[in-house]
């Protein structure tokens, strides 16, 4: 496993991060959750990530108690506070109280005494930015949270929430997006305007929810089991990957597999690597629901790309990516 430096903070994050969203506490059982984690842990990952609404915060549940016994100094654990926890009008947003509870919560669920980055998952825009980070400042003063972060949010609102928390001193140093092959919206804005507040990309959906897998074949049923046949129909995932689940794609992803094969590498292996070889990203979350597929994408970790292999990507792609830095959020 290779390291790098989360954004200007002195955190090393895993180039390859796990992630638990659908997986643990609904598509997957305990205990093959424990030995993705497990696989993931002994493939040298450090960075673990949650959020307390995955899975109804079963997920958060999960991944505290495959985690125990790990030393806890030897991992990140990140997870998230904004999404609704609960049926309440205070049960979600990043108002002081809901962030103050949200937090303790998370705490407990993960059997932890800190949360190594905090992120707020999306911008709340009911809120003031002021009262969100001083919540934020104080839970970071209280040894609660070492680093916060945001997920999905534009350049303009990061651009005006880097200006409080150099106020506060909150040390904001993360951004969570998602980011493929497929879907590009960050290049445009979001990482210019974090590259100038140290601001580092932690990205999400790498292989755009399995797509970038190659195991979805033009005009051939989905694999059993796989997310796109247990999440068909489900709003999320139309909304964000069934996009994707169209002939020309799925056509071009084949050409991609070749291609990635001629490198003497795997689909998996080639679009993590493809993200990681942008600077800015501090790391690649990834999701798996076998052990397997853990180990298999581990090893993108490290791998240089060359300009050539880069630009025939581009081309293979052309006219399937998207770009428009509006679709943030
Ligand atoms: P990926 O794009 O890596 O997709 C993971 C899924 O792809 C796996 O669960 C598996 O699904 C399939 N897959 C992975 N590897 C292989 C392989 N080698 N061969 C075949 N299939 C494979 O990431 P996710 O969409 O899971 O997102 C990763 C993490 O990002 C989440 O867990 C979460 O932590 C974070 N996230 C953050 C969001 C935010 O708003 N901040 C939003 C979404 C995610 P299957 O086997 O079921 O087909």
């Amino acid at each position: 496993m290779n390291y790098r430096k989360l954004g200007a903070s002195g955190l090393s994050l895993s180039e390859i991060a796990f992630g638990n969203w659908i997986t643990h506490g609904a598509q997957v059982d305990n205990d093959t959750a424990k030995a993705c984690v497990h696989a993931a842990l002994d493939a040298g990952v450090t960075t673990f990530d949650t959020a307390d609404v995955y899975s109804d915060t079963k997920a958060e549940t999960v991944l505290g108690q495959v985690l125990k016994g790990v030393r806890r100094e030897s991992i990140e654990l990140c997870t998230k506070v904004y999404q609704p926890t609960g049926t309440g009008p205070n049960d979600r947003g990043l108002s002081r109280k809901h962030i103050m509870e949200a937090c303790n919560s998370s705490l407990n669920r993960l059997q932890t005494d800190y949360i190594d980055i905090y992120y707020a998952h999306r911008f709340d825009k009911k809120v003031s930015l002021e009262e969100t980070f001083l919540a934020f400042s104080d839970l970071v003063r209280q040894g609660k949270v070492l680093y916060v972060g945001i997920s999905e949010w534009t350049a303009e609102q990061i651009g005006q929430a880097a200006v409080l928390a150099r106020e506060l001193r909150v040390p904001l140093v993360a951004s969570q997006p998602q980011y493929s092959m497929l879907w590009r919206v960050i290049e445009a804005e979001v990482v210019q305007a974090c590259e100038r507040e140290g601001i580092g990309q932690v990205v999400w959906s790498p292989l755009a929810q399995g797509i970038l897998s190659g195991k979805y074949l033009p005009n051939e049923p989905m694999p059993q089991g796989s997310r796109a046949s247990t999440s068909a129909g489900s709003p999320f995932f139309e909304r964000l990957a069934g996009q994707w689940l169209r002939t020309e794609v799925l056509v071009a992803v084949s050409r991609l597999t070749s291609l990635a094969r001629e490198a003497g590498l795997t689909l998996p292996q080639l679009a993590l690597a493809w993200v990681l070889q942008n600077p800015q990203v501090s790391a690649a979350i990834i999701g798996a629901s076998k052990p397997e597929q853990v180990k298999e994408n581990v090893k993108a970790a490290g791998i240089c790309l060359e300009p050539e292999l880069m630009s025939q990507i581009d081309k293979i792609l052309e006219g399937l990516v998207e770009r428009d830095p509006e679709k943030t959020g």
